[in-house]
C-alpha cells in the first residue's frame, strides 16, 4: 500500500513538471505581458492538448496497482497459499485473514484503474497551470524591477528572454510602445534580420 502510494506521488510530481512545461511552453508561443484570461485559457487548451500523449504512460502507471492487486493473489494461488495473505492453506475462510481464497480477474486496463490515471492527470494538468502561471508573474515582476532600474539609468528600451522553459521567447519594453511580449515567430532574434519594407534604422537592438 505504501509503495502504491509512493508510485501514485511519484507519477504525479512527473505530470505536474511536464503540465507545468508545457504551459509555459504554450504561454510563450501565445505572448502576451500580464495576459488576460482568455491567453491564459488558450495557452491552457495548448498545455492540455500536449498531454495527450502521456496516454503512452498508462500501462507503466497501471503496472504497481495490477501486481499487488490481481497478478501477486495469481501467483500465491498457484502456490497452494491463500491470495489474499500468502498464508500457507487449503481451506477457506483463510484462517489467517479470513479470505475467501477467490483469484480476482488479470487484466490491467480496469475502468477504476483507467479513471484514478485520468484523474490524476486533470490534477496534474491544474496544479502545472498554476506553478507555470505563478513562475511566469513571478519572472514578468522581475523584468518590470529590471526595466525600472533601466529607465531610471536612462534607457529607452530593453529585452530579455523569457525565465524557464518559456525561453524561447521573450519579454520587452519600450518607452514610446509599453511592454510586450510577442509570440517567437514575430520576434526578429537572427541578428541583421528585418521584415521586408522597413528600414534598417528602425531595427530593434
Ligand atoms: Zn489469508
Amino acid at each position: 500500500m505504501v509503495a502504491r502510494v509512493a508510485w501514485f506521488v511519484a507519477l504525479g510530481g512527473l505530470l505536474g513538471g511536464y503540465f507545468m512545461a508545457a504551459h509555459e511552453v504554450s504561454r510563450a508561443l501565445v505572448g502576451g505581458f500580464d495576459a488576460s484570461a482568455g491567453t491564459v485559457t488558450i495557452a491552457l487548451i495548448g498545455a492540455a492538448v500536449a498531454g495527450l500523449p502521456l496516454v503512452a504512460l498508462l500501462p507503466i502507471a497501471l503496472m504497481p496497482g495490477w501486481w499487488w492487486s490481481r497478478r501477486l493473489p495469481a501467483i500465491r494461488a498457484e502456490h497452494g497459499q491463500c491470495p489474499g495473505c500468502g498464508y500457507l492453506t487449503g481451506r477457506f475462510p483463510c484462517p489467517e485473514c479470513g479470505g475467501q481464497g477467490r483469484v480476482p480477474s488479470q487484466e490491467l486496463f480496469t475502468r477504476a484503474g483507467v479513471m484514478r490515471f485520468v484523474i490524476l492527470c486533470a490534477g496534474c494538468l491544474v496544479v502545472g497551470v498554476v506553478l507555470a502561471e505563478w513562475r511566469i508573474h513571478r519572472d514578468e515582476i522581475a523584468f518590470l524591477a529590471e526595466v525600472n532600474a533601466q529607465h531610471a539609468a536612462g534607457q529607452t528600451r530593453l529585452a530579455r528572454p523569457r525565465a524557464g522553459w518559456g525561453s524561447f521567447a521573450s519579454l520587452r519594453w519600450d518607452v514610446a510602445e509599453g511592454f510586450s511580449a510577442p509570440p517567437p515567430f514575430e520576434d526578429p532574434r537572427i541578428p541583421g534580420w528585418r521584415a521586408a519594407g522597413r528600414p534598417a534604422s528602425d531595427r530593434r537592438n
